[in-house]
């Protein structure tokens, strides 16, 4: 009891920390009173011999089912679904008109074990439960783990009611004296330090998704980035089949910034992704490449399926109605388009020739979607593989 005390009071004040630092963490603040509302019932368990019953063993079991009922609440919390105050409330209440109501719980303690028992077990097996198909939303790597602490730690509890019923412990001097007694006490300390381990990594889990997944979005689209977009392109170029890349690029984008202002030029941009997002069909990696520069890969469609799509995309595009005050701004895109059937399965070739299709929509008038014919492709690779080396190697020279 004393490891439990002290361990308990620990993690609480290390989730406690973890909740004050951001408050976003409101799981972490449920956990916290998980904690310290153990340490107290373990604090009252242990003076059983000496306290009176009411307090110590009354009021103790009542902190333990509401230690498990916070708990539960913060694995909603985490989970962003609803804890629902009647079923925080319904393991103390339980508790409550049984130790109160009932003579036998008051009495017996092979009784009250069964009553505390159902409690804990319920609400451990709701949490393990409620875990595993937490991963539904969001996938973190402890959550088997913390599933499967859970569940066993249900079951295991679970299993003191029929072993109070066939081999009832002996109640004196405040304890319960048997063998499986003080087993179960000891899974139940295992258990404390595992569930708050569980809780401190879970916290750390997201942290790193949310960070993991900044790092792949742009901040002001909310569609992916430049780097996330080679990194995807790379694994399915690895795996090559048909596929066509397109870069898109607003026409005289400059012009509305220098018209309208900065902020209607951001508002373009999100307007013109959140347009083509929303037609993206399954599979399909669309990236805001840099400035008002867009590329889109679409796997499995040859060249002529992708230009119907491109398009559709432009002439969309040419309608979208963006409103700065009363006055509409005319939005266009010019996309050039390559295929892996011409180009090959690499990404630098692809990028290139898609480039030299877009520079000629634009030279050609703006608003328009040109696929990049072989001849346009390969020289301008050929020109571009020039291009570096001879900077290079005037840099080398200065
Ligand atoms: P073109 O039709 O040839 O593509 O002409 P353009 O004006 O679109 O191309 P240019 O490259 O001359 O200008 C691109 C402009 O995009 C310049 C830059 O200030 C602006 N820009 C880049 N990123 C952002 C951004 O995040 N927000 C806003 N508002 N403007 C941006
Ligand atoms: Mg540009
Ligand atoms: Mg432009």
């Amino acid at each position: 009891m004393i490891c439990t005390f002290l361990s308990t009071t620990v993690v609480g004040i290390f989730l406690l920390q973890v909740w004050l630092t951001d408050r976003r963490h409101a799981a972490a603040g449920h956990w916290c009173l998980t904690m310290w509302i153990g340490s107290l019932c373990t604090l009252l368990f242990a003076l059983r011999a000496v306290g009176p019953p009411l307090l110590t063993v009354g009021l103790g079991n009542l902190l333990a089912a509401l230690g498990y009922a916070f708990m539960w609440a913060g694995f909603r919390v985490f989970d962003r679904r609803r804890a629902h105050l009647s079923v925080v409330l319904a393991g103390p209440a339980l508790w409550c008109l049984a130790y109160l109501l009932v003579p036998q719980v008051t009495a017996d303690v092979n009784a009250r074990i069964i009553v505390s028992s159902v409690i804990i077990s319920a609400y451990s097996l709701w949490i393990g439960v409620d875990v595993w198909r937490g991963r539904g939303r969001e996938v973190l790597p402890t959550r088997t783990l913390a599933a499967a602490f859970f569940v066993s730690h249900g079951v295991i509890y679970g299993l003191r009611i029929p072993m109070a019923i066939t081999v009832p412990a002996a109640f004196g001097h405040g304890t319960a004296y048997s063998a499986w007694f003080a087993l179960f006490s000891l899974e139940l300390f295992a258990h404390t330090i595992l569930a708050a381990v569980t809780m401190l990594v879970l916290i750390k889990e997201r942290g790193e998704a949310l960070y993991r997944q900044a790092s792949r979005t742009d901040a002001l689209t909310g569609i992916a980035n430049r780097g996330s977009f080679l990194d995807d392109m790379r694994a399915r170029l690895a795996d090559p089949a048909q596929g066509t890349l397109m870069i898109f690029d607003l026409d005289r984008f400059k012009a509305i910034n220098d018209t309208y202002g900065h902020v209607a030029g951001d508002l373009v941009l999100k307007r013109f992704s959140a347009q083509v997002a929303a037609r993206l069909e399954a599979n399909m990696l669309f990236s805001r490449f840099g400035g008002e520069e867009f590329a889109l890969f679409t796997p499995g469609r040859d060249m002529a399926s992708a230009e119907g799509f491109a398009e559709a995309l432009r002439q969309e595009v040419a309608a979208l109605p963006v409103r700065i005050g009363d006055r509409e701004i005319a939005v266009s895109v010019s996309i050039g388009l390559a295929d892996i059937a011409t180009f090959g399965a690499d990404f630098d070739r692809l990028h290139s020739a898609a480039d030299g299709a877009l520079y000629a929509a634009k030279e050609a008038g703006r608003n328009q979607v040109k696929r990049a014919a072989p001849s346009l492709g390969l020289s301008d690779v050929a020109d571009r593989m020039k291009a570096p080396a001879g900077a290079d190697a005037v840099a080398r020279a200065g």
